[in-house]
């Protein structure tokens, strides 16, 4: 607690006092145009990642970066979904995973939390999709690879998530909604986006066995702009 202590009085006295202008207007209300989804490991700053002000980023946090699908829970997700959209008229969503995670890792061996851990278990069946797209289409793949896959592949699930929200479904309809995968690599700084009509995954069939090509879903954005 020492460290953020002195971390609270070097923002007052530094960064506050050269920035009071910011906060003055903050203070009026929000504006934000993103909502920012992505998952609570401390490794991820999203804005320093993408170099926001506070204000730019409306953000949701959770383990695993999870959306629940539409009336699965009465949470927290539902709520910040529905908020950004209707009141702050967020026209943007992005889903933002992240290498080495350990909720993915925790999906990939779920029988292991089921005694230490109960509530992360009974949280990540809101990611069964992901695991189940994994060991029916993922065969042979291991280690670090299908924990990459694992981490990519939820990202893209948590995405269809989002869109059995009512509120969801109607703005996009209406093209005044985008949703946007991410995933952030820790160890390069790297994001890479997923595109679905340039990159997709290729399952050839095989003597009934489906094999997967090593083709990227996600690829890296390039700073513009
Ligand atoms: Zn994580």
């Amino acid at each position: 607690m020492r460290k953020i202590n002195q971390g609270i009085h070097q923002f007052q006295t530094n960064y506050f006092t050269t920035h009071r202008e910011m906060f003055e207007q903050l203070a009026l209300g929000q504006h934000p145009r993103i909502l920012f989804i992505t998952c609570c490991d401390s490794r991820i700053d999203p804005n320093l990642i993408t170099q926001t002000q506070p204000g730019e980023l409306f953000i949701v946090r959770n383990i695993g970066n999870i959306i629940p699908p539409y009336g699965a829970t009465n949470g927290g997700e539902g709520a910040a979904i529905e908020y950004a959209i209707q009141s702050l008229d967020i026209k943007d969503i992005v889903v933002c995973g992240h290498s080495h995670c350990g909720a993915m890792k925790g999906l990939l061996q779920p029988s292991g939390l089921n005694e230490e851990l109960p509530l992360v278990h009974d949280w990540l069946k809101y990611a069964e999709g992901t695991r189940r797209l994994l060991r029916y289409n993922y065969k042979g793949v291991e280690g670090e690879d299908l924990l990459n896959a694992a981490i990519e592949e939820n990202v893209i699930t948590q995405l269809d998530n989002l869109r059995t929200y009512p509120i969801v479904h109607a703005r996009l309809y209406s093209g005044q909604l985008n949703l946007h995968a991410w995933v952030y690599k820790i160890e390069t700084g790297g994001i890479f986006v997923y595109s679905a009509d340039r990159c997709n995954i290729q399952a050839k069939h095989e003597d009934g066995m489906a094999v997967v090509e090593a083709v990227p879903l996600f690829v890296n954005q390039v700073a513009k702009e």
